[in-house]
């Protein structure tokens, strides 16, 4: 059956790297053994292109990560709210990164006049509201990517949970990041 090629495939890759890591890298699992202490909260898409750790060269336990459909921050989002408190209370990270990316099917989604599923639709709705005056002036799909991430940024900025992770921590910063799936590049957004 395809799906057995596809778990045998994902558990053989597994193996050969937990090899090569027990081989050459022992003393990062040994680390990570222990426990975390990442430096970086990242808020991303979804998006199967978008593998925040592949994309940045980053090892096992550098990056705490929370993913969801066009990379939303909403204070109604009960993962968030938890990752976000874990992320600054307890693991005390340094930076926060929003990122969004080009090519965003859930930005694409929300722009578009089909209907999707319940829990689509209630999920990209707040994003259709928020790039409506935006949208008026006929934008590249990038600029509304752009304008969506820094919209995202704007809103953990002024979250609850990170008013109060600012107040016991000024140096906290956050920014917002685009990925281009296509040249694999991440640029800051200004
Ligand atoms: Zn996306």
């Amino acid at each position: 059956m395809k799906t057995i090629k596809v778990l045998n495939d994902i558990l053989n890759k597994n193996k050969a790297w937990s090899l090569d890591m027990n081989e050459n890298n022992s003393s990062l699992l040994e680390e990570n053994g222990k426990g975390q202490a990442p430096q970086v909260l990242w808020i991303g898409c979804a998006d199967s292109r978008v593998p925040p750790g592949l994309i940045t060269e980053s090892k096992p336990g550098d990056i705490f990560v929370h993913r969801n459909i066009a990379n939303v921050v909403a204070e109604s989002d009960e993962s968030l709210n938890s990752v976000l408190e874990y992320a600054l209370f307890y693991l005390k990270v340094k930076l926060v990164v929003v990122c969004g990316h080009y090519d965003c099917g859930g930005v694409k989604a929300a722009l578009s006049n089909d209907t999707f599923s319940p829990y689509i639709n209630k999920w990209i709705t707040p994003i259709q509201k928020e790039l409506k005056e935006l949208e008026k002036a006929n934008p590249k799909h990038e600029e509304l990517v752009e304008a969506h991430t820094k919209n995202q940024l704007n809103k953990l900025s002024k979250h609850h949970i990170v008013k109060k992770a600012l107040m016991e921590n000024p140096e906290l910063e956050m920014v917002a990041l685009i990925y281009d799936p296509a040249s694999g590049k991440l640029k800051k957004l200004q």
